[in-house]
């Protein structure tokens, strides 16, 4: 595995002294009861993160699928994740797709590169969907290992509006959904048939994570999808299909493997939604888009 590298000292650098009994620095909690950090803006400083991250010259994965009409939205992902997705690191993007002669070649900043992966199509759109996660753990499995560090998964209906950089890092990190990060725990969009592997008691679950984005190291990601893949099939043996497919799956698996990074909605927005006065900037935000025509 690359990313076994250790901290390298900070070189000599000036930056605001962090004060233990100073005044929380944003009015989103900042660390889940596991100990896990919740990042937003203001919990951490870009310049001393890029201090210690720059040096040990990581590589990060971006995985999306463009299946059927999705390809139409490569060409603004890419362009906003050049603009805006781990600047100054090294970047493999992975797109996934059935039509990898019509992937629009966008140019790519130096150290980052794009690779086509053909993947088949399905009538369903949930199907597309669900099967992410068995792509995404056999392309790990073969190939990407070798070649990132981190691996991030994301939907590609979105677009980055603002950095994306190594705060997000970590071993295991998951996003929490824009639409229930107010809500109480029984009211989350959990699988709640105990048919489904999925199921989700009541008085259980810390957030209600978003499907569009997961990430971490590569190994655990790997564990992480291929986890989800294998509760998937076994609802498939039993003819079922969980409430929100591969995110009802990942849900239910964060649960009992924790996320040891939890991104803020920042990471995870929706233009459908206002931006509240809660979080001080949206980074990448799914487009208003035509669901209808999408899933026809
Ligand atoms: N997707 C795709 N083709 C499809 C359906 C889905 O490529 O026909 C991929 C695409 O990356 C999309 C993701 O699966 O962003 C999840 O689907 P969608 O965004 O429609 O789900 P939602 O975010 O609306 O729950
Ligand atoms: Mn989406």
């Amino acid at each position: 595995f690359r990313g076994e590298k250790p901290f390298q000292p900070v070189a000599r650098s000036q930056y605001p002294q962090p004060k233990l009994l100073e005044q929380r620095p944003t009015e989103l909690l900042t660390l889940t009861p596991w100990l896990a950090p919740i990042v937003s803006e203001g919990t951490f400083d870009p310049e001393l993160l890029r201090l210690i991250y720059q040096p040990l010259n990581l590589t990060v994965g971006l995985t999306v699928f463009a299946v059927g009409k999705y390809l139409g939205f490569v060409q603004h992902f890419l362009e906003s994740a050049e603009q805006f997705f781990m600047q100054g690191y090294r970047v493999s993007y992975y797109v996934f797709t059935d039509a990898p002669a019509a992937v629009p070649r966008v140019p790519l900043g130096p150290g980052r590169v794009l690779r086509v992966l053909p993947v088949q199509s399905h009538a369903r759109w949930e199907e597309v969907s669900m099967r992410r996660m068995e792509a995404i753990s056999r392309h790990i499995a073969q190939r990407a290992h070798r070649e990132v560090d981190y691996l991030f998964c994301v939907d590609v209906d979105m677009v980055f509006r603002n950095p994306w950089g190594p705060e997000t890092l970590g071993d295991l990190v998951a996003a929490i959904h824009p639409g229930y990060y107010a809500a109480p725990r029984r009211e989350f969009p959990y699988e709640r048939r105990h048919v489904s592997t999925a199921f989700v008691a009541d008085g259980e679950g810390d957030f209600y994570y978003g499907g569009a984005v997961f990430g971490g190291r590569v190994d655990r990601v790997y564990e992480f999808a291929r986890g989800c893949h294998m509760a998937i099939l076994a609802d498939k043996a039993n003819g079922v299909m969980a409430a929100w497919q591969e995110e009802s799956h990942l849900n239910r698996r964060f649960i009992s493997h924790k996320p040891t990074k939890v991104l803020s909605p920042e990471y995870i927005w929706d233009d459908r939604k206002p931006r509240p006065p809660d979080l001080k900037l949206i980074r990448f935000s799914t487009l208003d888009k035509n669901t209808q025509w999408l899933r026809s």
